[in-house]
């Protein structure tokens, strides 16, 4: 058992709350550590650190930024494996998995490391006679994350590499189901040269999430989570004047047409629909089989998934691990149970899954479903589970019309060997990250990550430019270059 407590002014620091939510196991369902709940007065160290930092590290050269930014990128790789494993303990996904998503979070570093260049601004020479006019962006003071359960370092690293490079301090409210990770990375941090304070870790429940909301000194706060959480947030964090970028829930659709390479789309939508236990925003938890090819599709990905193997991180042949709580698997189960009871055709079961020595683990197995509905519940809500809905239509124009009218619209995908439909549907889907022969369009660090509709409130999405707009200030000097009337014969300038 092991306790987890904030991390302030560049150490862990013993709280003045008492209340602690617990941490537990995934594959055996066993309570494994504690983490602290804050109270207010944790809540007033932390914006006194937060604050006395701004004002320090918005004065610091982007190059110096920048610097520690790459002693902190060549750290992150030094501890790789230690990260990983930090993951695989409290969330219970593949190691192979949690390393990838280090990886990815590492590459937002990267990205970062480039901020001399990202903050150059822009310059207009003569937007009236003898008038000049140009733009920088400025640090927008302590901003804020709050994140979610399923990428304990990657989706905190969409945010505060890039907020910290921008001259911002930054404070995080990791997941209070797997926190250990946002410590960790909080102390490569520090031993990469950043002054205490710029990052700040606080833990607790939505109590904490209110307190930031509400905090005046607080200027962003940026959220990835569940919708009605990222509703709740962008409405009241806007209502104290913050800006906000708020990304939600999912429901991934990929297209199957009748000229795709079936052995590639099956292989894309077992990883997708699969991996990670499907608790991945960009999972495909939706196939679409176009024209005549869904027997060929359904047998196929029945077939491959019921290859795959469930089982704890510390199996090296897993190829998903546990659901992340008993609640959530309860949650899945019974979205299966109502599936069935809506008439969908249940191929493949995943519910009552035993590991042998992980009886209590929150396990479920690949599920399928086929002749899915579009008024089914199942089709309708995000499951965020190893449940894959096969739709059947008659041509693309049915799939594109079903994509466009969910309420989901995070990422899609298309499987097709015709340039036509292809440069059609990236062009009409009403989605923010599309892919074509991709399973899982996730844009890379320099791009920027964002759905549309409800999966996303607020105008700007996550990394990328996107990022480097979100926190900063822009602003644009307009000025005219007066002549002194005090100078003498030695300031004369040749006319031309
Ligand atoms: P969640 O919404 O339950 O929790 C996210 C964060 O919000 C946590 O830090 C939690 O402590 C806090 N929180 C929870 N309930 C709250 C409340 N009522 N008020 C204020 N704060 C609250 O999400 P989760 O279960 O941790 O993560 C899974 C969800 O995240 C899925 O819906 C998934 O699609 C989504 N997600 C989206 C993206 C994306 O990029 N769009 C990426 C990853 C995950």
């Amino acid at each position: 058992m092991y306790k987890i407590h904030n991390y302030i002014d560049g150490q862990i620091v013993e709280p003045n709350s008492d209340k602690y939510l617990t941490i537990t196991n995934p594959a055996t369902g066993e309570i494994q550590g504690n983490v602290i709940n804050s109270n207010k007065y944790d809540f007033e160290k932390l914006i006194t650190s937060s604050k006395n930092a701004f004002n320090l590290w918005s004065q610091e050269t982007p190059l110096r930024r920048s610097r520690i930014l790459s002693n902190f990128k060549n750290l992150i790789e030094k501890n790789l494996e230690e990260l990983a494993q930090i993951i695989s303990r409290e969330h219970g996904k593949t190691f192979e998995d949690a390393k990838g998503s280090v990886t990815r979070g590492l590459e937002v570093v990267e990205f970062a490391c480039g901020i001399p260049h990202l903050l150059k601004g822009d310059f207009s020479q003569n937007v009236g006679r003898n008038i000049d006019s140009w733009s920088v962006r400025q640090p927008i003071g302590i901003t804020a994350g709050i994140t979610p359960f399923n990428f304990p370092a990657m989706v905190p690293m969409w945010m505060f590499p890039i907020s910290i490079a921008c001259g911002n301090s930054f404070i995080l409210k990791p997941s209070e189901k797997d926190p250990s990770c946002a410590n960790k990375l909080a102390e490569l941090f520090t031993e990469a040269g950043l002054p205490n304070g710029v990052l700040n870790i606080i833990h607790g429940d939505k109590s904490v999430v209110d307190n930031l909301i509400e905090a005046e000194d607080i200027k962003s706060i940026s959220f990835v989570g569940s919708t009605p959480v990222a509703k709740y947030i962008y409405r009241e964090a806007a209502n104290y004047g913050k800006r906000v970028q708020s990304l939600g829930g999912a429901k991934n659709h990929l297209l199957v047409m009748p000229d795709a390479n079936l052995d590639q789309a099956v292989d894309g939508i077992i990883g997708a629909a699969y991996g990670s236990a499907g608790e991945r925003c960009m999972a495909v938890s939706v196939a679409i089989a176009i024209g005549n090819i869904g027997d060929a599709l359904v047998d196929s990905i029945n077939s491959k998934a019921q290859t795959l193997k469930v089982a704890p991180w510390t199996d090296n042949e897993a190829n998903l691990g546990p659901l992340i709580s008993k609640e959530h698997k309860e949650k899945v189960e019974n979205y299966i149970t109502i599936g069935e009871n809506e008439g969908a055709k249940l191929i493949l079961d995943g519910r009552n899954y035993n590991i042998q020595g992980y009886e209590n683990g929150f396990f479920v197995g690949p599920t399928l479903f086929d002749n899915v509905k579009k008024e089914m519940q199942i089709y309708k809500e995000e499951i965020f589970g190893p449940v894959l809905c096969v739709l059947r239509v008659e041509n693309y124009e049915e799939a594109l019309k079903l994509v466009n009218e969910h309420a989901f619209g995070n990422g899609t995908s298309i499987y097709t060997s015709d340039g036509d439909v292809s440069r059609h549907f990236t062009t009409n889907c009403k989605i923010g990250m599309v892919g074509i022969n991709v399973p899982i369009p996730v844009p890379m660090a320099f791009h920027s990550f964002g759905g549309w509709k409800q999966s996303l409130y607020g105008d700007h999405s996550m990394h990328g430019m996107e990022g480097v707009r979100f926190f900063t200030n822009l602003k644009t000097m307009t000025s005219r270059w007066p002549k002194s009337i005090t100078k003498g014969p030695e300031f004369k300038i040749p006319t031309n």
